[in-house]
């Protein structure tokens, strides 16, 4: 695949809400999330070196990594969150360029809430943010997920500041309105990608 849209944005923008409508177009989606999860499965190996970095309270009776537990443990020591993110997130990469070397569609969209933070930016050739007003991030996200409002602020300030992803991000849709709305300016983004990737296919032939 040699033409990739990264899309970001922090909790409850909208980011699964535009990578549907992306979907719905025929565009493959590479979901960082999805992978995230996938590395620490059991037999893989960063839930092993997890394991040895950690000890034996990471891991649940049957094997499984104790999500809860990490979480918990890691917005207490930021150091921990370091050692851990210096396991996961080279597994996660590798298993994101392999999954973006797989897509057919005409060009491929990775999905990532931590686009910038990992510079998972570099897999991809133009970035699109899903931006909304913190209020509209914590609202959206409690009632989708039924999480308390601390929790949801905890995982906003864990992420880069919006500012600073509106500095980054080629191109922005400020999701604020209804769906339709957003759907609206997809449509247009999703036609100047068409064209780019186009023009990438034939920069390449
Ligand atoms: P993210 O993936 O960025 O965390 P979602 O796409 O899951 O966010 O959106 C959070 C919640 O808000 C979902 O339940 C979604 O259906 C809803 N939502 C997203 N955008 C809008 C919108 N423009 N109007 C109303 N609800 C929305």
């Amino acid at each position: 695949m040699s033409f990739v849209v990264g899309l970001t944005g922090g909790i409850g923008s909208g980011k699964s809400a535009a990578s549907a409508w992306f979907e719905s177009q025929n565009i493959s989606v590479v979901d960082a999330d999805v992978i995230a999860r996938e590395v620490v499965q059991q037999g893989q190996p960063a839930l092993v070196q997890i394991h040895q970095a950690f000890g034996d309270w990471v891991l649940l009776e049957n094997g499984e990594l104790n999500r809860t537990a990490l979480r918990e443990y890691i917005f207490q020591f930021p150091e921990a969150r370091k050692t851990l993110e210096s396991i996961t997130h080279p597994a996660i990469r590798h298993s994101i360029i392999l999954q973006l070397e797989q897509t057919q569609s005409a060009y491929a969209l990775l999905v990532s809430p931590l686009l910038f933070e990992t510079n998972q930016h570099q897999l991809t050739q133009r970035t699109l943010l899903i931006d909304a007003t913190e209020a509209l991030q914590i609202e959206r996200a409690s009632q989708r997920d039924g999480q308390n409002i601390e929790q949801i602020k905890k995982i906003i300030r864990a992420q880069l500041p919006r500012v600073k992803k509106q500095q980054l991000a080629d191109d922005i849709v400020l999701n604020d309105g209804h769906l339709d709305h957003l759907y609206q300016h997809l449509q247009q983004l999703h036609a100047s990608y068409l064209v780019l990737a186009k023009k990438n296919q034939s920069n390449e032939d």
